[in-house]
């Protein structure tokens, strides 16, 4: 067994956790070393194959640890030291993210590690402990909220050959976490606002095979033409990022190898280009993460730009404050007894949101380093200073590796 054991068990009305993706996933093993039981409901049949969450940062680095899955992320991941900062001419600075070692990270690197085998791990450590608590292709369609218990709805998806719905099932919870995504079904059911809007940036990603693979670091790349970013992934590949002056619908590859070569002087080679893809970005965050006995964690709480990979940190880092805080419930008696009265506030309900503002504003940070400016050079002589100065060039360590956050 990969996590370590806890005191789980007792006869009663199991925590439901909606949705299998990492953040979900993440959750439920949070909330099993705090001795608490919870079954997973996932509308997907299928795994995920898609990489793209890449980034783990030291505060999480140390929850894996905790939960004893390190050495697994560690064997396949990608430890990044370092990063450099270029203008697609000369080197402006490097990144040292080992110096963030002096603000107390236990692991001070980012590992590269792909969602989809993220996801695979964490759900094998799951299913290892519960066999039976993972329900894929069951879909929550709603919920009711009984005062001192919630009934929970889902439905089994049916398979493409099937063309009926099966009945409706219902599940009592003592409460219901929704780790159901960005465009989360519960959240739109409890009515809970989700505030943002768009950037008006746009974005292109390629993976490239890596002729010098390991040994070169990621680099960010801030010209006049705008942001590129590349760093290593599995299998001696690259991954290619650039800043596009609008949303390409159908990038090619060649268009993006060109694109590269224009801004920094490379050429990936595009024949062999194994993934290729565009994206926008937005901000959105849910007006409250709590109504009663419904907490909402991961994307259905939050979205930041993904420029700096901080998007499923930031859910981990939620969930497992909440982890804690339903472990106090329990401990106080209020998640089990009948009671007309409502839950009280959690932490993860109330000092979290400084823990948001600050991932968002980070993204928002890199997103605008990363825009095209007539002031090129100055931004380029202001990252330069801030990466020469010890003190500023540890700051912006700390910045990229979600270090110093205010959590509690
Ligand atoms: C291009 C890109 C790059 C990124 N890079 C990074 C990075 O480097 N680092 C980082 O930290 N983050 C990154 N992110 C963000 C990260 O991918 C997301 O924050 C993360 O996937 C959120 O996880 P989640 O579990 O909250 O939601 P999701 O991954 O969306 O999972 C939600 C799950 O709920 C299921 N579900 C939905 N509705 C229901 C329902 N009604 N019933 C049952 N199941 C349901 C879905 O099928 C899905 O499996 C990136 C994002 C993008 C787009």
């Amino acid at each position: 067994m990969a996590v370590p054991k806890s005191q789980v068990g007792e006869n009663k009305a199991r925590i439901i956790v909606v949705g299998a993706g990492p953040v979900g996933l993440f959750q439920a093993l949070s909330l099993y070393l705090k001795g608490i039981e919870c079954v997973i409901m996932e509308k997907r049949s299928e795994a995920i194959s898609d990489t793209r969450s890449l980034g783990i940062h030291p505060p999480c680095l140390v929850m894996l640890e905790e939960l004893g899955l390190l050495s697994q992320f560690l064997k396949k991941g990608i430890r990044v030291d370092k990063g450099i900062a270029h203008n697609g001419r000369k080197k402006l600075g490097e990144i040292n993210f080992s110096t963030t070692q002096r603000s107390g990270q236990k692991h001070p690197y980012i590992l590269i590690h792909p969602q989809n085998e993220t996801e695979a791990i964490l759900k094998n450590a799951f299913k290892e402990l519960y066999p039976h608590n993972i329900k894929y292709g069951y879909e929550v369609t709603s919920y009711r909220d009984n005062g001192d218990h919630l009934v929970v709805y889902s439905h089994k998806v049916p398979h493409s050959t099937e063309n009926q719905l099966t009945d409706s099932q219902e599940h009592r919870t003592p409460i219901l976490i929704a780790c159901d995504g960005k465009n989360s079904t519960l959240r739109s059911m409890a009515g809970i606002p989700y505030r943002g809007s768009p950037y008006p940036d746009s974005y292109a990603m390629g993976d490239f095979p890596d002729p010098e693979y390991l040994p070169s670091p990621p680099f960010v790349y801030i010209t006049s033409e705008g942001l590129v970013e590349s760093f290593p992934i599995a299998d001696q590949k690259r991954r290619w990022v650039i800043k596009t002056e609008h949303y390409q619908s159908k990038p090619q590859p060649k268009w993006l190898s060109e694109a590269i070569y224009k801004r920094v002087g490379e050429r990936p080679n595009a024949d062999s280009c194994s993934m290729i893809s565009s994206f926008g970005v937005q901000h959105h965050r849910a007006a409250f993460r709590q109504k009663n006995r419904l907490f909402l964690v991961g994307d259905a709480a939050h979205v930041v730009s993904p420029i700096g990979g901080q998007g499923m940190n930031l859910g981990w880092l939620g969930a497992w404050q909440l982890a804690k805080d339903v472990k106090k419930l329990n401990n106080k008696g209020v998640l089990y007894e009948p009671s007309e009265n409502p839950i009280p506030l959690t932490s993860y309900s109330t000092n979290f949101d400084a823990v948001v503002t600050e991932v968002a504003r980070r993204a928002h940070w890199n997103m605008r380093m990363g825009r095209k400016s007539k002031l090129q050079w100055l931004k380029q002589l202001f990252i330069q200073i801030l990466l020469y100065i010890p003190v500023s060039s540890r700051k912006l360590a700390e910045r990229f590796t979600m270090s110093n956050l205010p959590t509690k």
